[in-house]
């Protein structure tokens, strides 16, 4: 079964990795309601993401990320239920994300991935907001937990629109390609054929010289060897069928 969900990931991985540059380590940015979900269905990320994605990930994380567990807590007055997300967050490398003054985790995540995703970070959340708003980037990697496991998301509208967009360009390129080659090949074919052309003509002068030469110096000689050849053959060839005939003639009349 994992071999199966593994060759999934994998193949949405390519796309990735063939259209948008995304490459060994993945860099996956894990919020605090991944990290819960994770702890609930006890998928140990660190251990299981890698193995999931059949790849190397950096996990990391941002001080919004880590805050906003902290601003639940508060407003739910429940400390227990997001200090274990809280310890899990703090173990992944936190990565600067310029918000000096805190924002919420979709906010932190959006600016982060911005409008290209240039840093090529995967998303590992399990917040529908933010699921939604990257629905709308092309290139952005969402990794949810479904049914108590890792799941690698299919890729969102915008990278399917995307790829589509760039398929097209390559068909194109592809096609002016063509134009560029049946062109070249017709010059050259066209530069071949005036080159046999003219070659042949070349080699037809060339037999004609030979032929009225070869009749001027040898033609008399050739005629009389043949002759002779011809008239030798014929008396002795011609002898011996007269007597076939003749014994023929014989058998026919004693019949
Ligand atoms: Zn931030």
């Amino acid at each position: 079964m994992r071999i199966n969900r593994t060759k999934k990931a994998k193949k949405v991985l390519a796309v990735y990795q063939s259209a948008f540059g995304f490459h060994e380590p993945y860099q996956v940015i894990v919020d605090g309601t991944f990290a819960q979900a994770a702890l609930r269905v006890k998928v140990h990320i660190a251990e299981q993401l890698p193995r999931y994605l059949a790849s190397t990930v950096q996990l990391l994380t941002t001080r919004c990320l880590i805050s906003e567990l902290d601003t639940l807590a508060a407003a739910l007055k429940d400390r227990d239920q997001f200090l274990g997300p809280k310890l899990v967050l703090r173990r992944f490398q936190n990565r600067h994300c310029g918000h000096a003054k805190g924002c919420s985790a979709a906010a932190c995540l959006k600016d982060m991935v911005g409008d290209s995703n240039k840093h090529r970070y995967v998303i590992a959340t399990q917040d529908p907001q933010v699921m939604q708003q990257f629905k709308h980037v092309a290139g952005v990697p969402i990794i949810t937990i479904n049914g108590g496991r890792l799941f690698l998301m299919r890729p969102s509208p915008a990278t399917q629109e995307h790829l589509q967009q760039k398929s097209e360009e390559k068909l194109g390129v592809e096609s002016h390609e063509e134009k560029l080659l049946r062109k070249l090949n017709a010059v050259l074919q066209r530069q071949k054929q005036a080159s046999a052309s003219a070659s042949a003509l070349l080699s037809n002068k060339k037999k004609r010289k030979k032929k009225k030469k070869s009749k001027k110096g040898t033609g008399t000689t050739q005629s009389s060897s043949s002759s002779s050849s011809s008239s030798s053959s014929s008396s002795g060839g011609g002898g011996d069928t007269s007597a076939k005939q003749k014994k023929k003639n014989k058998k026919k009349t004693g019949k």
